[in-house]
């Protein structure tokens, strides 16, 4: 496997590591596997290394990634604003895992730009605003920021500080930011996997603790989310809108969405699908997933206030939810020609 950073970029680490006394780590709003997967990793090995850092996260995240080792004392600012103040007022390197642009974090975020504090990316989405961070992991085409950690600690110490609490960690965030290994999946990825096995992970248990853990609403939810797709077949696309209500009737947890918007693309013929909900925030959050060329990225960067990745991005839109639908089925002719020349 080549390294992916130079010794340089790796010396500056441990230059702005070893001149830091208190060490934050933040991550994305609605954290997902990758997020607290990447957070609890990295702190687990900086804890190995003889820092202390916590983890701080926007808001809450999914019941199905509780059991992974740190989880327990992450600090979520939704419900504890003023500790999460005071701790980050006094923190002197925050370390940014799995998002691109500080305005991912929501209040969060907002608050961290107005500290003078120096800030270190671990990232793998497109448009990392690298000028903004004193010192950027950034890589685009890598699996998930799990896969970068593991590539900085390897390059740091080989696998000699992966202990089986990291690397379940890593593996957790690289089993779900690839859909359980179907996409992103380079032959590096695999060789980091059997590193992984070796260290002593148990597949099987992650597994089934990730996937095999929904609730009864969970999986009557998606009963009805499938009931609710509408296919647009002139598109190859398929479209779902649920409200605040429709969700609330299957007493709706943070996580209880994740993963049903890849459900459509197993339609014939699919190759874009897009899920619209009323957020608890008050906007309409979406979520873009596509097969092939066919870059969601763009089309959530250019329309709805958002971005991440090509065959998978978010965004936000601040008019009703029908009014949502309307506005998206109204530029898929744009995307018409692009749309049917996807090879799935
Ligand atoms: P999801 O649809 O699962 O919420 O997000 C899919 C991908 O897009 C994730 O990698 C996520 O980090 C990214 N993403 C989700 N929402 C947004 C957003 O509002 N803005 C940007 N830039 N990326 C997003
Ligand atoms: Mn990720």
């Amino acid at each position: 496997m080549i390294k992916l950073f130079s010794d340089k970029k790796i010396a500056e680490l441990f230059e702005l590591l070893n001149t830091s006394q208190k060490i934050t780590v933040v991550t994305h709003v609605n954290p997902d596997g990758d997020a607290i997967g990447s957070a609890t990793g990295w702190c687990s090995f900086l804890r190995k290394r003889g820092f202390n850092p916590i983890i701080i996260v926007p808001n809450h995240f999914p019941n199905f990634l509780k059991w992974i080792n740190g989880t327990e004392n992450i600090h979520v600012y939704f419900n504890n604003k003023d500790t999460c103040e005071r701790l980050l007022k006094n923190s002197d390197l925050l370390f940014c895992l799995d998002f691109n642009n500080l305005s991912r974090l929501g209040a969060l975020g907002e608050f961290i730009m107005t500290l003078d504090i120096k800030k270190i990316l671990i990232d793998h989405h497109i448009g990392a605003e690298e000028k903004n961070f004193s010192l950027a992991f950034s890589h685009v085409p890598i699996s998930s920021t799990c896969e970068i950690v593991y590539r900085i600690i390897w390059q740091i110490t080989g696998r000699r500080h992966v202990s089986p609490q990291i690397a379940e960690s890593l593996y957790a965030g690289i089993m779900t930011d690839t859909g359980a290994f179907t996409h992103s999946c380079s032959s590096d990825l695999f060789r980091i996997v059997a590193d992984l096995m070796e260290c002593g992970i148990n597949r099987e248990k992650i597994h089934s603790s990730v996937y095999n853990s929904f609730s009864v609403n969970r999986m009557r939810l998606m009963g009805y989310f499938i009931s609710k797709i509408e296919v647009l077949p002139e598109y190859r696309t398929a479209c779902i809108a649920l409200t605040k209500e429709e969700l609330d009737r299957f007493e709706f947890e943070s996580g209880d969405t994740e993963g049903l918007v890849n459900i459509p693309l197993s339609i014939r013929d699919t190759v874009l699908s897009v899920f619209l909900t009323e957020s608890r925030e008050g906007y309409i959050k979406l979520s873009l997933r596509s097969v092939g060329e066919f870059s969601v990225d763009d089309m959530a960067r250019r329309y709805f206030n958002g971005g991440g990745h090509k065959n998978a991005s978010g965004g936000k839109s601040f008019v009703s939810l029908s009014e949502s639908v309307t506005f998206f089925k109204s530029i898929l002719p744009e995307f018409k020609d692009a749309l049917l020349m996807v090879n799935d």
